[in-house]
């Protein structure tokens, strides 16, 4: 397939292509270039309740399949989208502006999540328990919690996704997902990959819109939806959860981040500074798992913050396409906005810039890599979630103080640390309020490992053997009357 084959331009409902039922479309931009890549049928209320109607109808027939054969179709989807990585790749940087190495990075990642769940699919085992009365046995089944609505975001236009369908489909649930406004066309490539897999109709459907309120409000308050799982701001997640309230809906909630990063004293100093400058610039840190604060210990804080410059001093900022690229434009104004200001907030309590702190001038969007040093305790760069290049490196004293810090914020998904004492590195994995751990490692994420954060980053896991349980009801039976 050619670039233009994977671009589609319409909704996916019940298995057609279709015109949102308000004929309006939205423009997707390359925020590298600032470009329209194409107009998309922009879906309404009406639409996601069409959606959410096509996918009840789909259910109990996918359900009702059985776990082979629905790990069959699903293996299918994963071989045509490694089939297609490439078109598929371009086109989520086009429309997201990250490296090309790291779309397809992305790309191989997503679908790895199609074919762990596919695998899963066939390990939904129930028990058979033993009562106190002889002639009565329990059983417990496992069951698909019925029609799911997906809400995405647009850091992760693919895997992001593929992290929700997979285990979905796998349950034997049917999907109503909504994209972010920023980043459609790579999830409804996916549907047409999906469609070519030979997924039933209505079992996937897309509703791309501008208008998130109004879909997101069908898709989280509807009676025929059983489950939300959302990935985005904590903001938009408690509102979730409030939808989600009136008809008790089954949540996961992927939300934000503030991940902290430490560096001890006995730490392999290289390795250390490898893992912040993939953890912290990785998708131009606009991941919710991205390093935001940066503790080292005082002994080695001014070598480390001297090696990491070198490192980042040699990363290329430029568009996706670019030979060597290391960091693609930031998502919209908003984001470079923000950005400015809480770098402008630091250097006003007194950080000092060793790299960047500027734009670049690639184009209107991409941001200079920064590091800050000696940045202030009350800056807002440490208790807000940077989503941009900007790492702030703070310098700490002894353990307890590196702990302290690190769980001193509402958040909880991942950290980091670094050190080769096996004893601290126990009691820091242990001490560290987040659901995700990196220990002398900057990147964690893996299909076979549980991703979720605990506090306010969020409630369920996603990816592993525990990722399918999300997706799944268990059902008490009680056997009696087994006597002769
Ligand atoms: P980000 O700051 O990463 O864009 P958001 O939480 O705003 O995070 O967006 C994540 C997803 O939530 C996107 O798909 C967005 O369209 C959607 N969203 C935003 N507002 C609402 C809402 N009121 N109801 C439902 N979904 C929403």
């Amino acid at each position: 397939m050619s670039f233009d084959q994977v671009l589609n331009q319409k909704a996916f409902i019940n298995g057609n292509w279709v015109e949102g039922s308000g004929s309006k479309q939205f423009a997707v931009t390359n925020p590298a270039t600032g470009e329209t890549i194409i107009e998309v049928s922009d879906c309404t209320a009406q639409d996601a309740e069409n959606a959410i109607a096509a996918a009840k109808a789909a259910f109990k027939p996918w359900a009702s399949k059985t776990a082979k054969e629905r790990c069959q179709i699903m293996r299918r989807w994963f071989e045509i989208v490694i089939e297609h990585e490439q078109e598929l790749a371009e086109l989520l940087s086009t429309e997201q502006g990250k490296p090309l190495a790291e779309a397809l990075g992305e790309i191989r990642y997503g679908a790895a999540y199609i074919e762990w769940f596919a695998e899963e699919a066939r390990r939904t085992y129930g028990d058979i328990v033993p009562t106190p009365k002889g002639d009565a046995r329990v059983l417990v089944m496992k069951q698909p919690v019925g029609v799911v609505a997906a809400i995405t975001p647009w850091n992760f236009p693919n895997a992001m996704i593929a992290r929700k369908a997979a285990p979905a489909l796998a349950a034997g649930c049917s999907i109503v997902i909504k994209p972010a406004e920023d980043t459609p066309l790579s999830a409804l490539a996916l549907a047409q990959m999906a469609k070519l897999a030979g997924i039933p109709d209505g079992v996937i459907n897309i509703v791309p819109t501008s208008d998130a309120q109004a879909v997101g409000n069908v898709l989280t308050t509807h009676e025929d939806i059983a489950k939300v799982s959302f990935t985005g701001s904590t903001q938009v997640g408690r509102l979730i959860m409030r939808n989600g309230a009136e008809t008790i809906k089954k949540l996961s909630l992927e939300l934000g981040g503030n991940a902290p990063f430490i560096v001890f004293d006995d730490a392999d100093l290289d390795r250390a500074v490898d893992g912040a400058v993939t953890s912290k610039y990785r998708n131009s840190g606009q991941t919710c798992v991205c390093a935001n604060r940066l503790y080292v210990q005082a002994g080695i804080y001014d070598a480390f913050v001297e090696k990491f410059s070198a490192k980042v001093a040699e990363l290329k900022v430029g568009g996706a396409f670019e030979s060597d690229v290391a960091l693609g434009p930031l998502i919209n104004k908003a984001a470079v906005a923000k950005v400015e200001e809480l770098v402008g907030d630091a250097i006003d309590k007194g950080a000092s810039v060793t790299i960047g702190a500027n734009p670049s001038d690639k184009g209107e969007l991409f941001y200079n890599p920064t590091i800050l040093r000696d940045v202030s305790r009350d800056a807002r760069v440490l208790r807000e979630e940077i989503f941009g290049p900007v790492a702030p490196v703070i310098k700490f004293d002894d353990e307890a103080d590196a702990i302290a810090l690190a769980n001193d914020s509402e958040f909880g998904l991942a950290g980091y640390f670094f050190s080769k004492d096996l004893g601290r590195v126990w009691r820091v994995a242990e001490a560290l309020e987040c659901g995700i751990v990196g220990v002398n490692e900057g990147v964690t994420s893996a299909v076979e490992a549980p991703f979720g954060g605990i506090k306010q980053s969020g409630l369920g896991r996603e990816g592993s053997h525990y990722g399918l349980d999300d997706y799944l009801e268990l059902k008490y039976v009680l056997m009696g009357g087994l006597a002769e």
